[in-house]
């Protein structure tokens, strides 16, 4: 499979800047609608921020999003991608969480399993889990819906404003007054709260809290972290399965190969190694792009995958724009809250309180976060500007689960880290990366021993790295905060949150925009059904 590098004409239906899932989703959809469509990345890879990539000789890794929860049914039906290749099994434990006095907790995927687990914390706590968990399941279906459509158009007036009325009053037609209490108490509470409320054992309550709030700001305590218990019980996964959790076989890469696969057989071609210095304008629609190194290619609309602050405030002229929408895009909520640390170990982690009868793949993940008040306390530091002394890390052995990823002898650990200020309150991120590399060492180390003398390569992303190397504004691993104020129809921007943006033929595609971040493929699906039924229209 190879990328060409120069386009194979001049013109083109569609442009879409940016080859992340989103922008290959898009694209593969824009093909398929019979657009002639070009792809231009700037990286020499496809994928953006869901990519393997070697990080050692023959080692691969994850480097940035490592596990596939929310990647819609839909995306993967409609593109084919397991027959592009796309294998994903799910995570089983989904989730594990070592304690400091050397016990560990699992959740798993099979729920009589997981209850069994905590009746040995507390038997109320396993009741509540039961009753809890189908009264989210039964909320986050509410939601679902909203995930592969526009956001709600609250702006709309007339006959609009009253279909829209109705689409949204359809989805909630079946909610009591309980259930639409609820559903504003966790679109607004705190997870801490929430947990505080429902549960009385510390492990349990930390155990929820290793499944949530990653990448966003907020410690537990803070207002519309609850919100992260529904996101998580969207359907994922090739079988539409509620809270699926999933390893990809080869790596998050494989995602996004068989996206660029299945775009390339719609008949889109990907360019990579090609970075869009301009969006170019005229007469207040898009044009085309101007190339960093001076190409020029038209097109009648152009689909950016760019974050929202480098598409508006970095790859369309000033005067293309009015100023208040770009005060608004000025004004997201950007500074990436995370760093991720991917080694090469000579042998896996030996976890204290690892069960010992557990397979290889049962051992491929654990979460180092002992409370919710050490989330608080690390949120605060990071907050002030502080690296944590002590880091809240999640770590995924994925070689554990596929052995291809490395040759024998050889295993990789991939890790995230929750809680590190974008902006330091002392020196750079240059001068303080292999600090970062050592607090998460050290971490592992309490719970993993024998890891640091295991260490054979370290690469250390910071939220600096993830701007300068993915292309992430501010190292937001989201393209903007996943905060209420910044979530559907006021994502990117309240009265922009439908793809179109203020220039004619200039869409939105990536996670900046409705539903968000994640590997999801919606932003890029729902971007994509707009653009076309435009095109209808202007073609009709
Ligand atoms: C460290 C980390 C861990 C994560 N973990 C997970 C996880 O486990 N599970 C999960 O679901 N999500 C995770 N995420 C989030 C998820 O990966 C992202 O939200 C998602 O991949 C964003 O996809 P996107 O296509 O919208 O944008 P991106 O992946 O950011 O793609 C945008 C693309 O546009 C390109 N681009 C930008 N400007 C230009 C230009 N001028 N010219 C040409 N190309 C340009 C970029 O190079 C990039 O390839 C993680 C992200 C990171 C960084």
């Amino acid at each position: 499979m190879t990328d060409s590098h120069s386009p194979s004409r001049a013109a083109y239906d569609a442009i879409v800047v940016g080859a992340g899932h989103n922008g290959l989703t898009a694209a593969a959809y824009l093909a398929r609608g019979g657009l002639s469509t070009l792809v231009l990345e700037r990286r020499g890879i496809v994928g953006g921020a869901c990519v393997t990539e070697e990080i050692a000789p023959g080692c691969r890794a994850s480097t940035t999003a490592y596990i596939a929860s929310m990647l819609r049914p839909e995306v993967i039906r409609d593109l084919e991608l397991p027959s592009h290749g796309l294998k994903m099994v799910p995570c089983d434990p989904a989730l594990l969480v070592p304690f400091p006095d050397r016990t560990v907790v699992a959740w798993w995927p099979e729920r009589e399993k997981t209850v069994r687990e905590l009746e040995k914390l507390s038997i109320r706590d396993a009741r509540t889990f039961v009753r809890v968990d189908d009264e989210l399941k039964r909320l986050a279906r509410y939601l679902q819906p909203f995930f592969l459509e526009p956001p709600p158009d609250v702006g709309a007036r007339g006959l609009a404003g009253l279909f829209e009325a109705l689409r949204v009053g359809k989805r909630f037609r079946n909610i009591s007054a309980s259930e639409l209490g609820r559903m504003v108490s966790f679109l607004t509470g705190s997870l801490g709260d929430f947990l505080d409320r429902n549960y009385e054992s510390e492990k349990v309550k930390t155990l929820f809290l290793a499944n949530n709030v990653y990448g966003k700001h907020g410690g537990p305590y803070s207002p519309g972290t609850a919100l992260g218990l529904l996101f998580h019980l969207l359907s994922g996964g090739e079988h539409e399965l509620q809270g699926f959790y999933g390893h990809v076989l080869g790596g998050m890469g494989s995602i996004t190969q068989a996206m660029a696969s299945a775009a390339r057989k719609f008949g889109a071609e990907i360019l990579t190694s090609a970075t869009v210095a301009s969006i170019d304008v005229r007469d207040g629609r898009a044009r085309g792009v101007t190339l960093e190194n001076g190409a020029e290619i038209a097109a009648r609309v152009v689909v950016s995958n760019a974050d929202p602050k480098r598409t508006f405030l970095g790859l369309v002229g000033e005067r293309e724009l009015p100023e208040e929408f770009r005060a608004s895009i000025a004004g997201i909520k950007m500074d990436g809250p995370c760093a991720k640390v991917n080694f090469v170990l000579s042998e896996e982690p030996r976890v204290h309180g690892m069960p010992s009868a557990f397979s290889r793949p049962q051992r491929s993940l654990f979460t180092l976060v002992p409370s919710l008040d050490f989330a608080e306390r690390c949120y605060n530091t990071a907050r002030a500007g502080e690296i944590p002394e002590e880091l809240w890390v999640d770590c995924v052995v994925a070689s554990n689960v596929d052995p291809s990823l490395a040759p024998e002898g050889r295993h990789v650990m991939t890790t995230f880290v929750q809680y590190v200020p974008y902006r330091l309150k002392r020196g750079t991120w240059d001068e303080n990366r292999d600090l970062l590399g050592d607090r998460v060492v050290r971490k592992i180390a309490e719970h993993a021993p024998n890891v640091p003398a295991a260490i054979l390569a370290r690469q250390v992303l910071t939220p600096l790295d993830l701007e300068r190397t993915y292309g992430l504004t501010e190292g937001n691993i989201f393209h903007g905060d996943l905060s209420l104020e910044q979530l559907f129809f006021m994502r990117p921007v309240a009265g922009w949150a439908r793809y179109a943006t203020p220039v004619a033929g200039l869409y939105l595609c990536g996670a900046g925009a409705h539903p968000g971040g994640g590997v999801t493929g919606a932003p890029g699906h729902n971007a994509a059904r707009t653009v076309l039924k435009d095109w209808k229209r202007r073609v009709a």
